[in-house]
């Protein structure tokens, strides 16, 4: 049977950590009673830093609840690294790990599906939510318009998914294989390769306490997002430079026809040719020598250049398989 581990991240969130792990705990006994994962599953709390009572609340659920393990990190490091170390920690205790926000607002009653999913077989299984009707028509608009940017720049991600995510054993040592600094895991997970599937969901509003996303934070993972996985922004600075080129001769045409037709000022045609034509140049420049910083960039990331699924290798006698 497998150990399976919640691994939820929790900043300042003394006002639903009672709540939540009561309902955490409530998804292990269920899927416990059902033989679906090992007795010893367990929920991981990570306080990621928190200025309030959050994490005497998760010592608390510890002393009374024998499922329940709590980690503390040493400041606030942000939702991606704190569910990082919460992955990384739970790894060598579990068999599958799932992540969920602690304001339940993904629906836990979907966490059955996944582990049902994980025994067919899939190595990470992505939690979808079905629409964005309780979201704000801001939040859905920027969120939606991040995801077709995501796309243009070449970044694989899964539409409508963040965080809650079932993740194999054999995946999260794999995704601790990516040392990056710069995390931004929903584009980190399609990297790793292994079979994959998802579940839907409707995603309900917060239990209590507020949303520890301000807009500052949701533009900053957005940028995280593409700088960390695309240097497409680099090709598009030679791209434009290229255009420019391009233009600066449509340019001379017009100017001179303009300096032949007698029409202008002295020194006018010089400085126009000039200016587009060099501009252009400078830009294509610029990107080239971005090109290079691009490659830099993906070498310093030194990420893992494969992934094995399976290997097979010396085949096991038949007398040795009966026994
Ligand atoms: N969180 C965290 N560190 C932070 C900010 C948030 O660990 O610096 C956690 C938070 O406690 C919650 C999850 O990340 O469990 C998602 O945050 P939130 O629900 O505030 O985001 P929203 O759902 O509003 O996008
Ligand atoms: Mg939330």
């Amino acid at each position: 049977m497998d150990r399976l581990a919640l691994v939820v991240p929790c900043y300042n969130e003394e006002a639903v950590m009672k709540i939540s792990s009561e309902a955490l705990r409530g998804v292990l006994e269920d899927l416990i009673r059902k033989k679906k994962i090992a007795e010893d599953s367990f929920v991981l709390f990570v306080d990621d830093g928190s200025k309030d009572r959050t994490w005497e609340l998760i010592e608390e659920e510890h002393r009374l609840h024998s499922n329940v393990k709590g980690l503390k990190l040493a400041g606030n490091v942000g939702h991606q690294f704190a569910l990082t170390a919460g992955l990384i920690t739970a790894r060598d205790c579990s068999d599958v790990t799932v992540s969920i926000d602690a304001d339940l607002q993904d629906d836990v009653a979907v966490i059955e599906e996944m582990i049902d999913k994980f025994h067919e077989g899939n190595d990470i299984v992505y939690g979808v939510r079905k629409d964005r009707s309780s979201d704000t028509f801001f939040k859905r608009f920027t969120a939606q318009s991040f995801y077709k940017l995501m796309a243009m720049m070449g970044v694989k991600t899964v539409y409508n998914h963040a965080d809650f995510r079932l993740m194999s054993r054999r995946a999260v040592e794999q995704f601790s294989k990516y040392r990056e600094t710069n995390l931004f895991l929903r584009g980190m997970m399609p990297l790793i390769g292994y079979q994959t599937d998802c579940v839907y969901y409707e995603r309900k509003e917060r239990v209590a306490g507020e949303s520890k996303y301000p807009l500052k934070k949701m533009l900053a993972l957005a940028f995280n997002g593409i700088s960390s996985f695309s240097v497409k922004p680099i090709s598009l600075i030679t791209t434009l430079g290229i255009g420019i080129i391009v233009l600066s001769f449509l340019a001379a045409v017009y100017a001179l026809w303009s300096y032949f037709t007698g029409r202008v000022t002295a020194g006018w045609t010089s400085l126009i040719l000039s200016i587009w034509f060099l501009g252009g140049v400078q830009l294509v420049s610029i990107g080239l020598i971005g090109q290079y910083i691009g490659k830099i960039y993906i070498e310093v990331k030194q990420r893992p250049r494969y992934n094995i699924e399976t290997f097979l290798d010396e085949r096991e006698s038949s007398e040795n398989k009966e026994q």
